[in-house]
């Protein structure tokens, strides 16, 4: 019950502006708060985060580049993220590494409207270097529907997709379906955000139980399956029955796991987060940290 709590505390303030600008006030505490923050996270500057994809990279993983940010809502603001990504992309080149770009929808628009962000989507998919993918980011439920819509968009241009199911979802099944017909590859998260009962399990066995579920519909429709959970337990379960299923973790976590994983055969891809904006993203982290 107190761990509940001190989660559903941490959720709070990691969408708290106050919190975060107090913690940033001044560059002392800024310092003090990312020395923590900066296992999860790749680089607050772009040079930081090419050394980490290069050290990645080294260590036999795929990476899938995140510039920080959500909730987006000026179009100067969405054309910034965007150059920031063509940045990344440039810098990234000499690399040789297996890298996929990451979108937060609405870091690029969304709730200024599907096509605006779509419009803006497209430009970051010609940025992708040859045989590399543009995984799209799960959000809050209220979100979904739209990213459903820009997803399902993009896919019938014939966009190298990967489209991210929150297994707490409700609606989840459904939308795997929609993401099968299209022949878009699912990436299965538990999901990051606290969500109402009306629309969502509650974290733990439900969740789990759904998580198990969605992954076998994925992989009896024929669609890649990527696994995106640290939970050792349902992870060996799924890569038994579906040994072709890849992995993803999050930079900074059980990374003995993902290590042995490698040693194993599997492939595995780190999603590696950058740029400034890193204080929600750790907030998130740290409250999953405290469990449930
Ligand atoms: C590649 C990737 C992409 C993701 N993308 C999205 C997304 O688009 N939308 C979304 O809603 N969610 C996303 N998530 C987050 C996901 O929904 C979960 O919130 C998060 O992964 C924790 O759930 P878990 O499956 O690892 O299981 P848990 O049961 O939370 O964790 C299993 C074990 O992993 C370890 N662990 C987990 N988190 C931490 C941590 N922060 N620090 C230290 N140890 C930890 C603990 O040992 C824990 O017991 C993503 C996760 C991954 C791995």
């Amino acid at each position: 019950m107190i761990s509940s709590v001190s989660r559903r505390a941490l959720y709070g303030l990691a969408t708290s502006s106050r919190f975060e600008s107090l913690v940033k006030a001044t560059g002392y505490t800024e310092d003090l708060a990312y020395r923590a923050a900066k296992r999860y996270v790749a680089g607050r500057t772009l040079d930081e985060t090419v050394e980490t994809v290069r050290r990645l990279a080294e260590s036999g993983f795929g990476v899938c580049l995140d510039l920080f940010g959500e909730g987006n809502d000026d179009e100067e603001g969405v054309r910034r993220v965007v150059a920031g990504y063509e940045e990344a992309a440039a810098a990234l080149s000499g690399t040789g590494g297996d890298v996929y770009l990451e979108i937060v929808p609405s870091n690029l628009g969304l709730d200024l409207g599907v096509d605006v962000c779509r419009r803006h989507v497209e430009r970051l998919v010609e940025l992708l270097p040859t045989g590399s993918r543009l995984e799209v980011s799960a959000e809050e439920s209220w979100r979904t529907p739209r990213i459903m819509d820009l997803t399902l968009a993009l896919a019938g241009d014939g966009a190298p997709l990967v489209a991210t199911v929150q297994a707490n979802l409700k609606r989840s099944p459904a939308d795997v379906e929609r993401l099968l017909e299209a022949g878009v590859p699912v990436r299965l998260v538990k999901g990051a955000y606290l969500e109402t009962s009306e629309v969502a399990h509650p974290w733990g066995e439900p969740t789990d139980t759904a998580y198990l579920h969605l992954a076998h519909q994925v992989h009896a429709g024929g669609a890649g399956l990527v696994l995106a959970t640290h939970d050792p337990v349902i992870r060996e379960a799924l890569l038994a029955a579906v040994p072709s299923a890849a992995v993803e973790m999050l930079l900074g976590v059980r990374e003995d796991d993902a290590r042995a994983l490698v040693t194993r055969g599997h492939t595995v891809r780190i999603y590696a987060p950058y740029g400034q904006s890193w204080f929600r993203y750790w907030m998130r982290r740290v409250a999953e940290a405290q469990g449930t």
